[in-house]
Formats: structure tokens, sequence, C-alpha cells
């Protein structure tokens, strides 16, 4: 009987808590105003599977030998970002043809040779010290001792052409006149694959202080589908996203529930999940620094880090559809009012 009494007090304190904590949540969840719905609806359709299909073919051939950090095929992979940025007049914040951020042989060990992050970006119109960052790696495995080639279709080619056609299509909206009111930087990240290495060293040498770094979206493989969605593709896993701002998960679930209904599965982000997927790729070293990541993945399938990861086993039209949910929140993130706010500065929490 005393038990008993002690658990109800418990239960009872506990009540409390939550339904006051429910309370905060919902206004944070009220507060959230999507804007510009109209053209982002717009500049979304602007982001196709046709053109995804022809860059990732592309990006992932064996021209590209496997995009193996340092190696020749990396560097053929710096530079077909590159000049797709002259190509289409988006910025290097660097200026000029300056595109790389280059790495130090120094900072690798084993012998890896120099390597290259890759940057464009595009000015924001009312607060362009905020930056939105967008990321996904450009490296894979490169070739195998047998001679096989690790073309990295999904990982990370998906990641990469995504980003490209984000870039384009805020690109076109600015050439309309709908500058995003903070800037948006497109940030191709090499040696992923061996440490998270290349999001080490641009958090460590950031192209803008990492304090006016709003957020980062990374996004590594999202042309798949996993064995567990087989009958239910239009699906993404999200992880990360409510870790340091629960503003940033719930405009990321307004945005999707608004343009792309897509089903966002947080099973990996479960806090102690035996994959350890928040710490696996590159957003992690922002979430490190206190910025809000949102990583955008399909989970794993048999392809994954083998040389059978081949463009022509990916579904273009589910990754059109999540690169324009990335696209959109990114939009929303870097035109809304207000700098999206981290849950220690959210007065709404408090
Ligand atoms: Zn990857």
């Amino acid at each position: 009987m005393k038990t008993f009494c002690i658990l109800s007090a418990f239960a009872l304190l506990g009540t409390c808590a939550t339904t006051k904590y429910t309370t905060k949540i919902q206004n944070l969840k009220d507060s959230i105003q999507l804007v510009d719905t109209t053209l982002v609806a717009n500049y979304a359709k602007t982001i196709t599977a046709k053109e995804l299909s022809t860059h990732l073919y592309k990006f992932s051939s064996d021209e590209f030998q496997g995009r193996e950090v340092g190696e020749k095929g990396q560097k053929i992979a710096a530079q077909f970002l590159k000049s797709y940025y002259q190509s289409e007049s988006i910025a290097s914040p660097y200026g000029g043809s300056n595109y790389y951020q280059v790495i130090p042989e120094s900072f690798f060990s084993n012998g890896i040779k120099a390597s290259e992050n890759v940057l464009a970006f595009i000015k924001g119109e009312e607060k362009p010290e905020e930056v939105v960052v967008i990321s996904a790696h450009l490296d894979h495995l490169g070739i195998e001792d047998n001679g096989q080639i690790n073309n990295g279709a999904d990982d990370d080619g998906s990641g990469t052409v995504a980003i490209m056609e984000i870039a384009q299509a805020f690109n076109k909206a600015k050439k309309d006149g709908h500058e995003p009111k903070r800037s948006i930087l497109f940030l191709h990240l090499t040696a992923e694959e061996i440490g998270k290495k290349g999001s080490e060293y641009y958090t460590n040498h950031p192209a803008f202080p990492l304090d006016d770094t709003v957020a980062d979206l990374n996004i590594d493989m999202i042309g798949r589908v996993d064995d567990r969605h087989l009958d239910k593709k239009n699906y993404v896993y999200l992880i990360g996203s409510d870790r340091l701002s629960k503003e940033l998960h719930y405009i990321s679930e307004k945005v999707n529930e608004k343009y792309s209904g897509i089903y966002l599965d947080y099973r990996y982000n479960v806090q102690g999940e035996r994959n350890h997927y928040y710490s696996r790729s590159d957003h992690y070293n922002f979430a490190k620094h206190g910025i809000p990541v949102i990583f955008y993945f399909n989970g794993e399938h048999n392809d994954y880090h083998e040389p059978s990861d081949t463009p022509d086993k990916i579904e273009y039209e589910l990754l059109e559809k999540r690169a324009r949910l990335i696209f959109a929140t990114a939009w929303q993130l870097a035109n809304q009012e207000h700098r999206l706010t981290t849950d220690a500065n959210n007065d709404i929490l408090k």
C-alpha cells in the first residue's frame, strides 16, 4: 500500500510536468509560420527526377573511379562540381574561381593525399551573415583490389546531385528576384568515408563563423529503399532533428506535411540506438559545435559499400521527392522572420 502511494505521487508529479511541457511544445508548434508557400511549391518543381538522373549517371560513372579521397577520381568529382556551379553562375564564398577548400596532406594520416571540399553559395539579401548549410559528401571508396569500382551512386552520389538541384532551384528563385533572406552554403565534403575528416576540417576552418551557422541539413544516401520499406517506399529516415532545436524538428514536420507528405521515420533517432547513425555522417561535426542538424538517410541496403551501388538501382522519383523536401526545409530556415532557435535560447520552451 505504501509503495502504491509513493508511485501515485510520482505519477501525479509526472503528469503535471508532462502537461506543462506539452503546452510549451504546442505553443512552439503554433508559432511556426511557413513562409512563401507558393514560391516554395513552384521552385521545388524545378528539382526533377530527370535532371537528378542525368547528374547521377555522370557522377557515379566509372570515369570518376570511385572518388577515393585524394586520388584522381575524387579530383575529377571536385572539378565536376566546380564546373557545374560555374556554368550555373552560382558563386563560391571564396570569390572568383576558387571553389575549393584545400585540406593539406598533413591533416590526414596513412598516406592520404591532400583533398578538397567544394563550396558554393547564394548570398542572403537581408541577413547575409547568417548561413544555412546543406551538405553531402563527394568522396567514396575508390577501386577494389580486383579492379571493381565502387561507384557510390547512393553513397553519396544521391546527396551530391540533390544539392546540385537544390542549389539550382534557389538560384532560379534568385534570378526571378526572390533572393533568400539568409545565405545558403552548398557544401560538398570530402573524406567522409575515412572518418568524416572533410566536415571536421570545415568546422575547424569554417568559411563563415560557426556562431552564424543556423543549421546543417546533411544528406547521405537518399536514393534507395531499405528492406523494411519495400512495400511503403514513401519514407525517409530523419536523425538528429530534435536534439538541439525542437523548433527545427517541428519546422521540418510542418514543411513535410505542407509540401511532401513523406513518412518521416525516426527509428534511428532514438537515443542509444545501436547503429549510432547520429554520429556517423558529416552533420555530427556541426552538432558537436552546437549547430542544429538534420540527417536525411534511406537506411542501408545490400549494395551499401559494395561495387554494386550503381545508378541504375536508384529510385529517381523518390530521390526527387526527398530532395524537394530538403529544399523546402532549407527555404523556410533561410527565409523565416527570426533565426532558428536552439532549445537553449528558445523563450517558448523556458
Ligand atoms: Zn555516405
